[in-house]
């Protein structure tokens, strides 16, 4: 293990599968202590069991980003058991990808709700104790979608290119108090993320065109998001493109 987060408190959301959680093992390993969020909470405890057995420090919170409360009791678990918040992974997301003619809207409104107004929303709960402080990170996943253009993805588009704007502009906000605003903007990573694409032929295409490349893997984005958080507090790495060799 190493040490470079030693004593420093990180919330990672979505941490049940994929990314969140490979970025939740990788802070642990350098010794910070991981506020582990997403609904599914039998996968939480799987993992922070997992990063405990690996010597490292885990609390579960049963976190769903689109409900008030579980932002404001996310914050509060996290200040009860630890008084301070380091680093904040906003992960947690979700891509139902459907043409605009064809999608419910209920589709639409929750990759709103989930990719960018409950990133906002527990940004919103988090900067306070971070100005306090005078110190603090924020990663936000983006993605690469969030600059270039996908068929079937004009709401997924959106919540991306908006988790990029909304990033650059919350940097002028609060660097002046120490804090650190980064986005992260993966290419194809190997997670769960398409299963859940609601249409089965648009899951199909997607499942093929990304069967071409050799994928990320989510430890190739923690180790990305660990990187970042691991600077010289001067340093502030504003954004990662980061795409598997053969997605060009
Ligand atoms: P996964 O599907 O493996 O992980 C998504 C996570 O988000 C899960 O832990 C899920 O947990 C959580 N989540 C979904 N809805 C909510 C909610 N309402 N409240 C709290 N947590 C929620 O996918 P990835 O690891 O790939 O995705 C992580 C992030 O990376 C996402 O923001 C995604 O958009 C982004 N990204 C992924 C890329 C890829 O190719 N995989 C490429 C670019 C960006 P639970 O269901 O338990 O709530």
């Amino acid at each position: 293990f190493g040490s470079e987060l030693d004593g420093q408190v990180a919330i990672v959301t979505g941490a049940s599968s994929g990314i969140g959680s490979a970025t939740a093992k990788s802070l642990a390993s350098r010794g910070a202590s991981v506020v582990v969020a997403a609904r599914r909470e039998g996968e939480l405890e799987e993992l922070a069991a997992t990063i405990e057995d690996d010597g490292g420090d885990a609390l579960v919170v049963p976190t769903d980003v689109t409900v008030d409360d579980d932002i404001d009791n996310l914050v509060e678990a996290t200040l009860d058991e630890y008084g301070r918040i380091d680093i904040l992974v906003n992960n947690a997301g979700l891509m139902p990808l459907a043409h605009i003619g064809e999608a419910d809207r209920e589709t639409l409104q929750t990759t709103i709700d989930v990719n960018l107004t409950g990133l906002i929303t527990l940004t919103h709960a988090v900067v306070p104790t971070m100005m306090e402080q005078e110190s603090g990170h924020i990663v936000n996943l983006s993605s690469v979608v969030g600059r270039f253009l996908q068929a079937n993805s004009s709401h997924y588009n959106a919540a991306k290119a908006g988790v990029k704007m909304f990033s650059d502009s919350l940097r002028l906000d609060v660097a002046e108090a120490g804090i650190h605003v980064s986005s992260i903007e993966p290419g194809a990573v190997d997670t769960e993320l398409l299963d859940h694409i609601p249409d089965d032929e648009v899951q199909k295409n997607v499942k093929d065109y990304v069967g071409t490349m050799d994928a990320l893997a989510p430890e190739d984005i923690a180790r990305t998001i660990t990187f970042v958080v691991t600077q010289p507090a001067r340093v502030d790495i504003n954004e990662v493109l980061i795409r598997p060799l053969d997605q060009v």
